[in-house]
C-alpha cells in the first residue's frame, strides 16, 4: 500500500476565523500598505517576542537582506558561507560586493570560525554568517574578530526564529540580523522578512531603503526600492505569532522522535544538540555518509520519493557553485562544505506532521542501510 505522500515542509496556518477577523478592518479603513495598523501591531510584538530593540519589516526575506547590507554602506569584500540558500550570496553579489567564501564547520555546519581571519584583507567590511538550520554560529569568536579587524557583522537568521542562546535573543547578535517570514519558515506572513537593528538611525535608514529611498515625500536621499510589508501578510503574522510556541513545541515532538530513532545509525550524523540554546526545530538534516551507510544521498532521495517521502537536497549546490558564478569560486576552497553538500538531506519537518508519519520516513531511510 502506498504511503499518503509526505512533502518536506509544510506552512503553519492559523485558523482560517482568526485571520479574517484579523483583516475584516481593512474593509472600513482602506489603508492596505505602507506601515498600516496591523504592520505597526507586527512590528511591536516582534520586538517583543525576539527581545530585540529595533525591527524593520520587509515584503520578503530576500530584499530585507539586499536593505541590509545596503544599509551598512559596505564595499568591497565580504566573507560568508557557500553552504545557505540562493538568497545569502545574491543579496551579497547583488550589492555590487565580492563574496569571499569560508568554509564550514563539520560539526554544525555553520561558518568556521577559525577560518575566517586568513580570509582578511584590506578590502574586507562585513562578515555575514548564517544560522544554518536553526544551529547558532560561534557568535562570541565571530565578534571578536570583528572587532578586531572593524568589520560589521549580518546574520542571516532566516531559520532561527524564536531562537535563543543562554537566554538572549538571537537577533541580539551581530550589527544587524534578517529573519525571512516566508511560508515554509517557523514563523511566517505569507511572503515576508524582518531586519532587527540596534540604534534608531539604521532603522529610519531601512524605511527609506524599502521605501523609494525616501525619508518624507520631498526628501529622498537614499537610492532605495520598494520592499515594504502589506497589511494582508502583517494581518497573517500578528495570527501566527500567537500560535508559534505551540507550533515549535509540535516541531520539537517530531524531531526529538527523529533523533531518537537516528541517533547512532552508521553512516548518518546528525545535528548536534547545541549546549545553552532554545532550538526552534526548524530542519531536521542528516548527513549520509555512503562508506559507513550503504547508500549516497541521491539514491536514498530517490528511494523515498518512490516511497512517497519528499526529503529535500538541501542545500545543494553550494552557492559557489552556481552556474551564475562558473569559474569563479574554486570549489576546493571549501572542501568541508563541498563534502557536506553532496551528502546532506533534509528530512521532512512541519508541525502537523505525526509522529506516525516520522516514524514511516525513519523506516523507509533506514531501509536503504546494507
Ligand atoms: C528563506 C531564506 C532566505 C530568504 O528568505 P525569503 O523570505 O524567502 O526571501 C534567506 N536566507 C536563508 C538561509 C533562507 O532560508
Amino acid at each position: 500500500m502506498i504511503h499518503t505522500p509526505i512533502p518536506v515542509t509544510r506552512s503553519s496556518m492559523p485558523p482560517y476565523e482568526e485571520y479574517i477577523r484579523e483583516i475584516a478592518p481593512l474593509w472600513e479603513n482602506r489603508w492596505l500598505t505602507n506601515s498600516g495598523t496591523c504592520h505597526q501591531r507586527l512590528e511591536r510584538e516582534l520586538c517583543s517576542y525576539l527581545d530585540v530593540p529595533f525591527i524593520s519589516l520587509f515584503t520578503n526575506g530576500h530584499l530585507a537582506l539586499e536593505s541590509t547590507l545596503s544599509a551598512l554602506e559596505l564595499t568591497g569584500e565580504v566573507i560568508t558561507t557557500p553552504f545557505t540558500f540562493a538568497s545569502t550570496t545574491q543579496a551579497i553579489v547583488r550589492n555590487g560586493l565580492t563574496p569571499i567564501f569560508c568554509d564550514i564547520s563539520p560539526v554544525d555546519l555553520t561558518i568556521d570560525v577559525n577560518s575566517i581571519e586568513r580570509l582578511i584583507t584590506p578590502r574586507t567590511t562585513a562578515i555575514v554568517p548564517v544560522h544554518v538550520y536553526g544551529n547558532i554560529c560561534d557568535v562570541e569568536r565571530i565578534q571578536e574578530v570583528a572587532s578586531r579587524h572593524q568589520l560589521k557583522v549580518v546574520y542571516d537568521a532566516a531559520h532561527a526564529f524564536g531562537e535563543t542562546l543562554n537566554g538572549v535573543g538571537v537577533g541580539s547578535f551581530g550589527d544587524m540580523s534578517m529573519f525571512s517570514f516566508h511560508a515554509t519558515k517557523v514563523f511566517h506572513t505569507i511572503e515576508g522578512g524582518g531586519v532587527v537593528c540596534h540604534d534608531a538611525q539604521l532603522l529610519e535608514k531601512l524605511a527609506a531603503l524599502k521605501n523609494f529611498g525616501q525619508y518624507s515625500s520631498e526628501n529622498v536621499a537614499e537610492t532605495g526600492g520598494n520592499a515594504k510589508m502589506n497589511e494582508f501578510q502583517a494581518a497573517m503574522g500578528l495570527c501566527n505569532l500567537r500560535h508559534v510556541d505551540g507550533e515549535m513545541e509540535k516541531r520539537r515532538k517530531v524531531a526529538a522522535y527523529y533523533r531518537a530513532r537516528l541517533e547512532g545509525a552508521e553512516g548518518l550524523q546528525l545535528s548536534p544538540v547545541q549546549r545553552n540554546v532554545v532550538s526552534n526545530a526548524a530542519y531536521f538534516p542528516v548527513v549520509i555518509d555512503e562508506r559507513y551507510f550503504g547508500e549516497d544521498r541521491d539514491a536514498v532521495c530517490t528511494r523515498m520519493g518512490e516511497g512517497n517521502v519528499f526529503p529535500r537536497k538541501y542545500f545543494y549546490p553550494l552557492t559557489s557553485q552556481f552556474s551564475c558564478y562558473a569559474g569563479k569560486f574554486p570549489v576546493q576552497e571549501t572542501p568541508v562544505a563541498a563534502w557536506v553538500a553532496e551528502r546532506v538531506l533534509c528530512l521532512p519537518l512541519y508541525a502537523d506532521m505525526t509522529v506516525e508519519d516520522a516514524a514511516y520516513v525513519c523506516d523507509l531511510l533506514l531501509e536503504g542501510r546494507k
